[in-house]
């Protein structure tokens, strides 16, 4: 292949590519290689990943093992379709079930997160006969038309352009918006499912075919649901026949310190979607792990989900490589360590500066939420304002070589989950430093 220059590179990324939510024709940095917890761009300046790009590369970049697995299955076979069994796919489906809960069944393999939940929805819709998807405000669920209307935030208006039926959104439990101080869990969970189940009944429960929810809200701003929340819902899907969807595509495979976001409550979901850390996005893939029950019916209905790369055998290959990785290396353990280190940081963080609201943590899933009023809880940015207090907050993470991203008014810190706490002490001060001038330019 012709070796460009990093302005090569630029140029015609400018002039010819599209981008994600973004008006076109602005200049995106090139990058050139990526190792470990960095990447590095043309000029060599490196930059320490703190989000894991879009909290998918867990594993961090360029990890051996992954590389090496796709290699060897590349030699051997890069591609069988769906109607065949190959060996990474039955294997990552069986290492898949075996880190799920007793109660499920198969993997239904997808390319990604969206196509992860649209396979969900319709699953639900088929297994129940019923027609309502019911979803939260603060969520995102993928780009794709029933993920998309399922999505909860701004991304899911153009999806809703023309429309897709069925789809019903509810309050999220965001404790700190409304009000709610530490301690009071159970009056706030009580609150949430009271709003639920009555518009529930606004809704009929009889239509409604599953509740899709992120067990722990991830690109809307790390939201930790109130202890006994989860187990409400649950109980609230029972009571009426109802499928719990637990979106797992950001919150999976470690980032929490379990290998499931749900695995922190009391409860059993019937469909799990996920995505990202499958493969750290090495190869793309995506899936549905599904109910035995689930299962069942679909030995006896046509399963009416398809797509060509299916079960994709080099992506599978990657994820057999990052499950045992996760495994093997014990990254649980190590997130739940180091995730204490970036906790601490974090709680000084809002003590230190008048600008963070709150710190939200959980493993090494975090947000800082930034505000113009402390005590009124004011965000530093209204919800569905865009203006340039976020993108300059970015910008100068960014300058100083660390990398993240936020949304609305949350700076998000995900870095790879082989972070070491060496490396988290090297990079933190920098965020701390970008506090200090938010501090001074926005109060
Ligand atoms: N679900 C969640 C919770 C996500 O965070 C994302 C993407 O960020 C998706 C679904 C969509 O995944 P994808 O971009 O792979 O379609």
């Amino acid at each position: 292949m012709k070796k460009l220059t990093g302005k090569e590179v630029q140029d015609l990324d400018q002039q010819y590519v599209m981008h994600s939510w973004s008006k076109q024709g602005a200049t995106h940095i090139p990058v050139e290689k990526a190792e470990g917890i960095y990447f590095w761009d043309y000029d060599g300046k490196r930059y320490a990943d703190m989000s894991s790009l879009l909290v998918c590369t867990n594993l961090g970049h360029n990890n051996r093992a992954i590389v090496e697995a796709i290699k060897e299955q590349a030699d051997k076979m890069c591609f069988m379709a769906p109607a065949y069994a190959s060996e990474p796919k039955s294997l990552l489906a069986k290492k898949i079930l075996d880190i799920s809960e007793d109660n499920m069944g198969r993997v239904f393999f997808t390319n990604g997160g969206a196509e992860s939940n649209e396979n969900a929805i319709k699953m639900a819709r088929m297994f129940t006969g019923r027609n309502k998807i019911f979803s939260r405000y603060r969520s995102y669920h993928g780009a794709t038309l029933g993920a998309g209307n399922a999505s909860g935030d701004w991304r899911r208006f153009a999806a809703e352009i023309g429309g897709a039926n069925g789809f019903v959104k509810f309050i999220d439990p965001y404790t700190y918006k409304d009000g709610f101080e530490d301690g009071e869990d159970e009056k706030a969970s009580a609150y949430y499912l009271k709003l639920l189940e009555d518009q529930l009944h606004y809704e009929g429960p009889y239509n409604v075919a599953a509740i899709i929810l992120e067990s722990i809200t991830g690109a809307n701003g790390v939201l930790i649901p109130p202890k006994g929340y989860m187990e409400g819902v649950r109980e609230l899907c029972d009571k009426y026949g109802i499928m719990l969807i637990c979106d797992e595509v950001m919150a999976g495979f470690g980032r929490t310190g379990k290998m499931f976001g749900f695995q922190h409550f009391n409860i059993k979901p019937d469909l799990v979607t996920f995505a990202k850390g499958v493969t750290c996005g090495y190869v793309q893939l995506g899936g549905v792990v599904v109910s035995k029950e689930i299962a069942k019916f679909f030995e006896n209905e046509p399963l009416l989900c398809g797509l060509t790369y299916s079960g994709h055998t080099l992506a599978c290959a990657a994820g057999v490589a990052s499950v045992d990785y996760y495994l093997e290396n014990k990254i649980c353990e190590h997130v739940e360590k180091v995730g204490k280190v970036l906790a601490d940081f974090l709680d000084e963080m809002v003590e230190k500066h008048p600008c963070v609201g709150q710190a939200r943590h959980i493993g090494l899933f975090s947000a800082l939420e930034i505000v113009k009023n402390k005590e009124t809880r004011e965000p530093m940015v209204p919800y569905g304002v865009a203006n340039t207090i976020m993108p300059s907050i970015m910008a100068e993470l960014k300058k100083r070589g660390f990398s993240t991203f936020g949304r609305e008014n949350n700076i998000n810190i995900c870095p790879p989950l082989t972070i070491t706490e060496e490396e988290l002490k090297e990079h933190l001060p920098i965020l701390d430093e970008v506090l200090t001038w938010v501090d001074e330019t926005y109060l």
